[in-house]
């Protein structure tokens, strides 16, 4: 990219995306102008430059209009190497106007998705970022983004006229990132079961659709002893900021919040992402995922999902004023995420295959590693359009599902007796399914379009034509069938452990984590936590949690040994090296064994 031209980056966030401008910026002559949405992702990236010896300055409305005015001076001295600019601020005249008079090395564009109308990052400035061809032609850019899917890649190369860029995709492929995807019955238990059954204390994100679900599901993980805060649009700006900058530099705190959580956060040590309510599209989930296990240590990316889902998204995409493309867009964006929530196949397959990167079963997902069992539910499928058909004809008007379930399953509830439901030929003929399957079965058939939910009439079931194909039996129905799935041991776990130390990090070959290995990690968690919080700073900063893994099962004994443990370089062996070889002695010799070094 160093030899000019436009491109467009995709690659998944940790995957170095920001070295694909930084490098070529600094080999080309000139300033490379680096446009950025997030003022707070700026100056990170402005800091570690400057400790890189690199001239970078950030440009945005947050500066006093003498620091501005500085930046400005030292830009036409030449002074300056790499500038960050907001999109708002790049688009004023005085902006371009400067940077009219210096040579230019070439415009990054980063998160370059925030062009597209169809995503929730959408920021209008972007669309305006096209004056850059405009006014400087002979300059290349170069866009950048962590996720698009075809339809944003298109969108991206037509708004910004970028229509001879070169396309470098890299795989979208996180390995380490463990899928899951099960039924949703009570989420808040189903989310605090699984946070405590496998992320006690660790650091997660839980994505809820809503301000209120947001609020609630952290009022009751805290009160269930959790390390939980809320973020959401709703929250003063000083809150958003405070409960960003703990979730940095906590170690053990789960945020709950709305989408509007997470751009630009690279906190490596995110151990789970969780989704209580089901996000509008794949690249949503992809996204935010994605920021789970970006250490490249095991970490999950776990989702609950029900019929109310289904229902409540496809309500919010009818009800909106939108236009009609929008609407079928979002529609189809829509279904391709339910295809990956219902799918009995391997979802990281699924996932890529949205991206359009081809995959073989990964082995590290919920349906790799416990295949579901299918049924055929063509028969069942019929009784209950049939059900839903002659409960309708009978009383004049349709039922919801619930009551549909009562009369298969031959129950008389007083608005059964009321209807003289209890009368029609598909009274109790599906007893022999329990209401879960009948639920199970029921969202399937919404989620094919095979019936549908007036979401406008009190969620009242009605037939489409596709329940035509069902009920004649020209279409079969193959289900995957639900129940409470164990959760599986963790072959994934070692799988990327194997990749590690077949990449040269490690001197003995990985087995499972002993008990042993597993109190002298969780010891030096803790004395990590409480230097982090003496030193105010992100608890990941102080070592990884790689480092301190294989710290663990190394268990040395002198400053020699410790040298040897991959991330922990001569500045940190000076400082913390003795404190933590006396972690690691007084742990080891609590658990009684000393059997665990070499
Ligand atoms: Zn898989």
């Amino acid at each position: 990219m160093a030899g000019g031209g436009d491109a467009l980056v995709l690659m998944p966030t940790g995957g170095g995306k920001s070295l694909c401008y930084q490098i070529p910026a600094l080999m080309r002559a000139g300033v490379g102008v680096v446009v950025s949405p997030l003022i707070a992702l700026m100056y990170d990236q402005v800091a570690a430059l400057r400790e890189a010896g690199v001239r970078a300055a950030a440009l945005n409305s947050a500066l006093s209009w003498s620091e501005a005015q500085s930046i400005e001076r030292q830009l036409r001295a030449g002074q300056i190497d790499l500038l960050y600019v907001a999109p708002e601020r790049l688009l004023t005249e005085r902006c371009l106007a400067l940077l009219d008079a210096v040579p230019l090395a070439l415009f990054a564009i980063d998160e370059a998705h925030c062009v597209s109308q169809w995503g929730h990052d959408f920021r209008p400035d972007y669309i305006r970022l096209s004056v850059l061809a405009e006014r400087h032609g002979g300059v290349p850019r170069i866009a950048l983004t962590a996720t698009a899917d075809a339809t944003t890649r298109a969108e991206i190369l037509q708004r910004l006229s970028l229509s001879g860029a070169r396309l470098f995709v890299s795989s979208f492929d996180r390995p380490n990132i463990r899928y899951r995807i099960v039924d949703k019955r009570s989420p808040r238990r189903q989310l605090l079961d699984f946070i405590r059954a496998e992320h006690p204390a660790q650091s997660g994100i839980v994505y809820a659709l809503t301000r209120a679900g947001v609020d609630e599901t952290a009022r009751f993980l805290k009160a269930q002893g959790l390390n939980a805060l809320p973020y959401h649009a709703g929250l003063s700006a000083e809150t958003r900021e405070l409960h960003q900058q703990r979730f940095i530099r906590e170690d053990d705190l789960v945020m709950v919040a709305t989408i509007a959580f997470g751009m630009g956060i690279d906190k490596p040590d995110v151990r789970f992402v969780a989704h209580i309510d089901l996000p509008k599209s794949i690249e949503g989930y992809y996204q935010e995922t994605g920021r789970a296990g970006r250490d490249g240590l095991p970490a999950d990316a776990w989702m609950a999902y029900g019929l109310a889902d289904v229902v409540q998204q496809r309500s919010l995409i009818e009800r909106s004023d939108a236009q009609a493309d929008y609407k079928r867009i979002s529609g189809a964006k829509l279904d391709a995420m339910l295809g990956l929530s219902e799918t009995t196949l391997c979802r990281r397959v699924r996932l890529l295959d949205y991206f359009g990167e081809a995959a073989e079963p990964c082995g590290n997902c919920d349906n790799c590693l416990t295949p579901p069992e299918q049924w055929d539910g063509t028969e069942a499928a019929r009784k209950l359009l049939s059900c839903v058909h002659r409960c309708a004809r009978a009383s004049g008007f349709g039922f919801g599902a619930q009551h549909v379930i009562d009369v298969l399953r031959g129950k008389r509830t007083p608005k059964v007796e009321q209807y003289g439901h209890d009368r029609l030929s598909t009274f109790g003929i599906g007893a022999d399914l329990e209401v879960a399957q009948w639920r199970s079965l029921l969202r399937q058939l919404v989620m094919r379009r095979e019936l549908h939910v007036d979401h406008q009439r009190f969620n009242v079931l009605t037939l489409t034509d596709r329940s035509r194909e069902v009920l004649s039996g020209r279409m079969r129905v193959l289900l995957r069938r639900v129940g409470e799935r164990p959760a599986a041991a963790r072959p994934g776990r070692r799988r990327v452990e194997e990749a590690q130390v077949a990449a040269g990090s490690a001197a003995r070959p990985a087995g499972q984590v002993t008990p042993l290995e597993a109190e002298v990690f969780e010891a030096l968690r803790a004395w990590r936590a409480g230097v982090a919080r003496e030193r105010a700073v992100p608890a990941y900063t102080i070592f990884h949690d790689a480092t301190l893994r294989e710290t663990a099962r190394l268990m040395p004994h002198s400053l020699d040994q410790l040298r040897a443990v991959f991330g922990v370089g001569a500045a940190k062996l000076e400082r913390f090296g003795a404190a933590l070889l006396t972690v690691i002695a007084q742990a080891a010799g609590r658990s009684n064994g000393g059997g665990g070094g070499n």
